[in-house]
This record gives structure tokens, sequence and C-alpha cells, in this order.
């Protein structure tokens, strides 16, 4: 009996159907079960072609990704496929794939070795496994450019992006798209086929001849600025060049040898760190089952500045309704102008129709009062970030609030507890803070206070998934995850300069290390005069007599707040090009000379060291302290939130590739060197270090995976 594949018969033409669920991943035994099938319908007589189908709602999705997970095993896995396209491709009877939902990766494959491609209008077929540091294994890269072109095959193996079923009919990836019931039109079609002589793909060289070799050379350059310090794009790229320079046989052994190499890679397991911590960040421990999550259907905002206009277009983008509150009409208008200017440009960018844009402003309702703020399943402030101005807001909310409403509160740094206190409900009260631009940004950091019931985490968490936003979950506690850990990598930065490294200098160091943008960039985008406002609020968590920096107080008392000002760190163009600025570099030089700072030359990988390390070091505390659930959300925070390179896996999944021993001794030099309290090595780093063991065990031994 078997147990993933079903073998019927409709007359002439056999059917298989994969039934797998969820996504009828290529798992261990599907495709020994495929090939069973496939062999009982040649040896059927009254069977003259065959199709195979997905059950459920999707076509074979991909390879089984645990299964590549578990490293070690994907080469086997990989090996243990390869002969199952073959009996494929080798049936003397044709076999038309029919697809619908997705054919992926590992199902692309599939579908390719087969002799006819059917396609649903509505599914996608690709090969996304260079988003998880990887290429095609199962000579994807080698059947594609024969199908459907050198250019296609390039870009889609080297950039991994879905292509519809029109486009897949178009490059020839497809032979026919199905309007109406996929099995019976591809059974229609199997019969049509039925004697004409079968096509094989890998004999198929056609679209070979004559490529022109400038493509190879373009899509190198593409994906370096594209997928910047990423290995696998280019390896994807050099498979299908492979495909038109050797017989097909040797391709696949290339491909295969490549392949391998990206399996072995950091990149490869860091990329498949984050698929799966994406995937774990929604699992709460201890939340009970029947803590059911209310169904938002209408919501309010209060502020419409920088990040509640931000916000109001990610509800409105989800479908939900949302009131949009600001003090005076001149505020409001600049907001909703600013709201309709980002989805103009959308617009205009090709992303979204003149319709949809004008369906979800319509969804936003600009006024100054709380009319019609009682019917709201959830009430957002995102006003200044100003203990009192918060605790005033939150109190009048309460008072219009419905008694089942979430208060939540966009603060980035202020104690939930404190914001909750004023509102005799405090079991409402949660915290859902945005990235900026909040309609862009993937992160939604949900931060529970002592008081917060299970159903409003519940609530968030799962709003957060509807909003289309990476929800992680975050005790209370100055900055949460994100922004707590933010200040030791910022400090570092800024005591560098004042050592003696220029602004460029930092800047270049971290960006080359795969930052976005390195940390002074960061000041300057964000707003000096937004964290000097944030220090002073937080002034009463500093620990008296520890170093701090000098420079960024004075910065902003020059009235140099970064881009917005032209000048921060650096000088802005009018291309907000950043320019190296004299000024800077003599006020940091004077300011170390008056304070006694020796500066001296300062190596790039010390920059990266010292930043780095300070943020995984406040990392491994904010995991001993519990503001975090496992080191996996400290890595999404910072992959979704702050442009950690996802192929370094996020800053503690890397200090597991650096070794946790490593970092503690140097963590330790630098303690001698620069101050016992500031370098003091987090005690859960120092005892994972001491005993050889990583985060990710760590993770393993304290939380339930997925
Ligand atoms: P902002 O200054 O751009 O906007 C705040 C708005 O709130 C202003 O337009 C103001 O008029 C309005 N406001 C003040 N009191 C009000 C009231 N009683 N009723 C209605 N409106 C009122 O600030 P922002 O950058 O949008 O920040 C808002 C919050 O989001 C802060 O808590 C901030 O820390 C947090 N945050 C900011 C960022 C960022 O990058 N800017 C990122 C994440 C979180």
């Amino acid at each position: 009996m078997n147990t993933y594949v079903k073998l019927t018969r409709e007359g002439d033409v056999a059917v298989i159907t994969i039934e797998n669920p969820p996504v009828n991943a290529l798992s261990p035994g599907v495709p020994e079960e495929i090939i069973e099938a496939v062999n009982a319908a040649v040896k059927d007589e009254a069977v003259r072609t065959i199709v195979m189908i997905g059950g459920g709602k999707t076509f074979i999705a991909g390879a089984d990704i645990r299964e590549f997970g578990k490293i070690g095993n994907a080469q086997k896995v990989l090996l243990s496929l390869l002969p199952f396209l073959h009996v494929i491709e080798d049936s003397p009877k044709p076999i038309v794939m029919a697809i619908h939902g997705a054919a992926f990766g590992g199902g692309l494959e599939t579908a390719m070795a087969g002799h006819y491609r059917v396609i649903a209008s509505s599914a996608q077929v690709g090969q996304p496994e260079v988003k998880l540091g990887l290429i095609p294994g199962m000579g994807g890269t080698q059947r594609l450019p024969r199908l459907a072109g050198v250019p296609k095959a390039v870009e889609m193996c080297a950039f991994g992006e879905p292509v519809a079923a029109g486009e897949a009919l178009k490059s020839g990836i497809v032979d026919r798209i199905i309007e109406g019931n996929l099995l019976e039109g591809a059974i229609a079609f199997a019969r049509e086929v039925a004697a004409a002589p079968i096509p094989k793909t890998r004999l198929r060289n056609g679209k070979l001849a004559d490529v022109n070799r400038e493509i190879f050379a373009r899509a190198h350059e593409e994906a370096t600025k594209m997928r910047r310090l990423q290995h696998a794009p280019h390896s994807a790229i050099d498979a299908v060049e492979a495909a038109t320079t050797l017989p097909f046989e040797d391709g696949c052994q290339r491909e295969r040898d490549l392949f391998v190499e990206c399996l072995a890679s950091t990149e490869s397991k860091a990329l498949i760190h984050v698929f799966f911590g994406e995937r774990t960040v929604a699992k709460i421990p201890g939340l009970p089952k029947d803590a059911q999550a209310i169904d938002i259907k209408r919501a309010a905002i209060i502020g419409a500045g920088r990040m509640g206009g931000g916000i109001a277009m990610t509800y409105a983008n989800a479908g939900i309704p949302v009131l949009l509150k600001e003090v005076a009409q001149d505020v409001l208008d600049r907001g909703m102008n600013t709201i309709r200017g980002n989805y103009a440009n959308t617009v205009k960018k090709g992303r979204l129709s003149q319709q949809q844009m004008d369906q979800r402003l319509s969804l936003i309702t600009p006024q100054l009062t709380y009319d019609g703020f009682g019917d709201a399943g959830i009430i957002v402030e995102a006003v200044f970030e100003s203990m009192s101005v918060k605790k005033s807001v939150f109190t009048e909310m309460t008072k219009v609030a419905n008694s089942e409403c979430l208060l939540a509160t966009n603060t980035s740094t202020l104690d939930i507890d404190e914001i909750a206190s004023v509102t005799g409900r405090p079991e409402s009260v949660i915290g859902t803070h945005f990235f900026s631009p909040a309609n862009v940004m993937r992160l939604l950091e949900v931060v529970r206070g002592t008081a917060t019931s299970d159903r409003v985490i519940a609530t968030a968490m799962t709003l957060g998934k509807r909003l289309g936003k990476v929800a992680v979950l975050a005790r209370n506690g100055f900055g949460f995850i994100g922004n707590r850990m933010i200040v030791p990598y910022m400090r570092e930065a800024h005591f560098l300069l004042e050592e003696g490294a220029s602004v460029e200098q930092v800047n270049n160091a971290l960006y080359e290390f795969g930052m976005p943008m390195g940390p002074l960039a960061m000041d300057d985008l964000a707003g000096i005069d937004i964290i000097y406002h944030v220090r002073q609020e937080s002034k009463h968590l500093e620990s008296p007599g520890m170093r701090r920096p000098l420079v960024p107080d004075l910065l902003f008392e020059m009235g140099r707040y970064g881009q917005k000002t032209g000048k921060g760190w650096s000088r802005y163009d009018e291309q907000r090009r950043p320019q190296p600025d004299a000024e800077v570099a003599s006020l940091i030089k004077k300011t170390a000379l008056d304070a006694g700072i020796k500066q001296h030359e300062i190596s790039g990988s010390e920059i990266t060291e010292r930043c780095l390390y300070a943020l995984i070091n406040d990392g491994a505390k904010v995991l001993d302290e519990g503001i975090a659930l496992r080191a996996a959300d400290i890595d999404i925070v910072y992959v979704y939130g702050y442009g950690f390179p996802a192929w370094r896996g996020g800053p503690m999944f890397y200090a597991d590739t650096i070794g946790l021993k490593n970092i503690c001794d140097r963590i330790e030099e630098f303690q001698s060197e620069h101050g016992a309290e500031l370098w003091k090595p987090a005690p859960l780093l120092k005892s994972l270090a001491a005993s050889g063991g990583t985060f990710d065990e760590w993770d393993r031994r304290h939380a339930p995976q997925v």
C-alpha cells in the first residue's frame, strides 16, 4: 500500500497523484513511490500516456528543506533523487506534468524531467534555491536553459524569483495554460500528444546555440550589486553557463559540484537558519492553546507622523479600515499627503494599480477627534517618544476604547508597564513596535508588559502576520530586543571615532561586513536629534561613572541632525550622497584631545569586532534575561529590522560561526583595554564558551522547535 502516491486510470491515461501534504515535498519515500507508479503505468498495456499531478493545493512545491537543514543529509538526498528524474524522462510513454499552486526548486526540476508541462493560470514556477544559499541540484540549471533559453534560466536560477504561468508559457517552460479543471485539461492534453514522438528536455539543445556570452558577465555584475557579498548567485550563473559549454551529463556533474560547495558554505547554513527562524518566532512557548486571537476588523491610530502614517498604510494594505488622528489640521494634511505620495510612487513604479491605491486610501480616515474609536479592535499610539505625552494619550484612549480593544504603543524604547499604569487595564496594553518605514520594513516587535494577557499577545502576533510582518515577541525592558542591543553597537562606533578611526573607516568596515550601511550613516538617517531625545528620556538608566561617547551630543547642539539637515556625521549633497566633513573630523580630534583620549591607527577588523562583539555580548544578556525567547528571535529582529546580512544568519548565528570561545577571549582582551564594566562578558556567553556550546544549541535545549 503506497503512502504518498496514488496511481489511478482514466481510460488510456494513467494519473499519478502525489499526496504528501501540505506541499507535496519530495520527502524520503515520495520519489521511490513515484518511480514505482511510473513503472506500473508503463507496464500497464491499457495506458498510453501518464499525467502527474499534486494532491491538495499544489504540485511538488520543492525538495524537503527540513532534510536540507540536516546538512550532512542533503547530498545523500540529492543523489537519491537523480535516478528518479531519469526514470521519468526515459519513460517510453509520454508524461504530462500538471502544475497548480507552485512548482519550486525540486518541484520544477521534476516537472522539467517530464515530457510536457501544463499549468493552471494561477500557478507559479521557480528555482528559489539561491535564497537558501544553494543552487538547483537536480539538473535544474541544465534543463531550464534548454526549455526557457539562457537569459531566463540565468535570471531564475541566480535571483530565485517566482515566474507566473503566463510568463512560463511565453518562455517555453510550460506547453499550455489550462483554464478550469486542471486534471481534465491535462488528460485531454495527454491524449493529444499520445502518438507524437516523445521530447526529452535533456536532448533539446536548440536554445543553447549562439548564446551571447556577455549575458553571464552582466549577470555576475548584477548579482554583485543585488546580492552583495553572496556566493550562491554566482555559482548558479556558472552552472547555467556550463549548460552552454558541456554535454548534459557533464553539465549536471558541474552543477552537482557547485551545489555541494554551496551546501558546505556558511552562507547556506545561515540562510537556512533564517528561513526556519522566521517560522520559529511565531511559536510562543507557554501561550495556552485556548488563548484565542481576537479578529481585528477595525483599527485606529493616534499620530500621523513618520510612523503613524506608515502604520496606517500597513493596515490599509491588509484591507483593515483605519482611523488616523492628529492634533492639528495642517499636521494631519501633511501626514495624508505623505501617504498619498508614497502610494503614488508605488503606482508610478508599476507595483500598484491606481484602483488599488484609491481603494487603500479609502480605508484610511483622517480626523482630529476620537470619533469612531469605540469600534476599533486595536488603537495604536504613535506620538512623540516622551513618557509624559504617551501617558496622557493612553489616558485619553482608554476612555474611548471598547472593553475588548487592544491598547498598543509604537514606542521604540519606553517602559510598557509604566505606560500601562495609567489605563486601569494593563492586560490590554501591548507594544507593537514597527520599524521605519513601517509600510516597508518586515519586522514587528511585539512587546508584552508584565500584565499583558495571553489573548492580547496571541492577537498581536496573529495580527502581525496578517499585516505581512514577521512578528517577534519581546519582553519589556529599555529598547526591547533591537534598540537595546543597538546601543552598545553604536557606542563602540562612537568610541572608535574618538580613538582615531575616521567616520568613513567605521562606516566602510561595517558596510564591507555586509550591513546595508555603516553605524554613522545609520545615525544620520535615523536623525541625531531623535537619538538625542531618546538618550534624554532614558538618562535615568545610565550607570554613573561609565565612559560614554562625547561627540553625539555636540553634533546635536550644532544642529547637525543628519540627512534631514544636510549634515550630521557626514555632509550630504542634494542626492543625499555622503561626503567626508573636515569640521566633524576636527571636532572629534579636539574632543578626544580635551578628554585625554589617545588617538591611534585602528584596523578594519578591530572596528567590526568591537561593534559586532558588543552587539553579540548584549544579545547574550537579552537572552539570559528572557527579553528574547530564543537566539533565533534576536537573529530575526536583526535581519528584518536592521538589515543584518541574512547570509550571515543574524548576530547570534554569526557568533556561533566565529566560535563563542574566540569571541569571549576577544571580549576579555577588550575588557582589559577599555574597561571592566563596559566589556564584561555576558555570563551566558561565558558559560557557553567554556562548555564549547553554541547559541543554536542553547535554543534547542531551551525552547521548542518548529
Ligand atoms: P513624529 O514626530 O514623526 O510623529 C508624531 C506625531 O504624533 C506628530 O505628528 C504629532 O503631531 C502627533 N501627536 C502628538 N500628540 C498627539 C495626540 N495627542 N494626538 C494625536 N497626535 C499626536 O514621530 P515618529 O517618528 O512617527 O515616532 C512616533 C513613535 O514611533 C515614537 O514613539 C517613536 O519612538 C516610535 N518609532 C519611531 C521610529 C522612527 O524611525 N522614526 C521607528 C520606530 C518607532
